[in-house]
């Protein structure tokens, strides 16, 4: 499978904002874009004028870098949202992105980041319902339970104990004493971050 493997701090200077893509780093001084904030490269200090497409253009980068997908399956997200018609397009590429197993074990304080989250849910470390769900982006329906293996509950416990992440948001239901964590229902508009400006996501794949 194709990934990226260039430095990460890159894309969020790129960004111009956090996405926490490195852990418990992301919460320190050493955190990239705290020491230099400007972007990348030679030319990263003088940044232009963006146009219209590539503030659109940014948008996406920056919410499909933040859940750690690459661009087809981005876009096939998008384009499940853009078949349903029960739910704003932009907010069920959200909810979409937001219910995938890797985001919901990192969300829910078990893995400092997503990309450790990945890891572990590809090593068989996880259970839905009980059975062995090796998929990073699975996607979690509302009250199905997600468990850690016994055999890995001790690791499990020493991430929670350096993880900078503390409960999880209000569409979670986390019991970390128990290593489990369900989905109440998909996250509203509310639940979500203010700064997502899907809007602009949506005229992207729109042109
Ligand atoms: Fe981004 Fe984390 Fe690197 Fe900071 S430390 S630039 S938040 S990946």
């Amino acid at each position: 499978m194709a990934r990226y493997t260039d430095p990460v701090c890159r894309l969020c200077r790129n960004e111009g904002t956090k996405l926490f893509l490195k852990g418990s780093r992301c919460y320190t001084v050493k955190c990239g874009i705290e020491r230099r904030r400007y972007g990348p490269g030679q030319h990263g200090q003088n940044r232009k004028k963006q146009s219209e497409f590539a503030v659109q253009l940014r948008e996406k980068q920056k919410v499909r870098q933040f859940f750690g997908m690459l661009e087809g399956q981005f876009s096939a997200y998008m384009s499940e949202a853009q078949r349903q018609k029960k739910v704003p397009t932009g907010l069920k590429l959200l909810q979409l992105c937001e219910t995938r197993l890797d985001n919901v074990v990192h969300r829910s304080g078990m893995c400092p980041s997503r990309a450790q989250a990945r890891q572990l849910i590809l090593h068989g470390h996880f259970l839905v319902d009980g059975k062995k769900v090796a998929i990073a982006s699975y996607k979690l329906k509302s009250n199905q339970v997600v468990s850690v293996r016994e055999k890995s509950q001790k690791l499990i416990k020493e991430l929670i104990a350096g993880s900078p992440v503390a409960g999880g948001p209000s569409w979670l239901k986390s019991d970390l004493e128990n290593l489990t964590v369900s989905v109440v229902n998909p996250p509203t508009r509310e639940d979500l971050d203010p700064t997502i400006k899907e809007a602009l996501i949506v005229e992207y794949y729109s042109r």
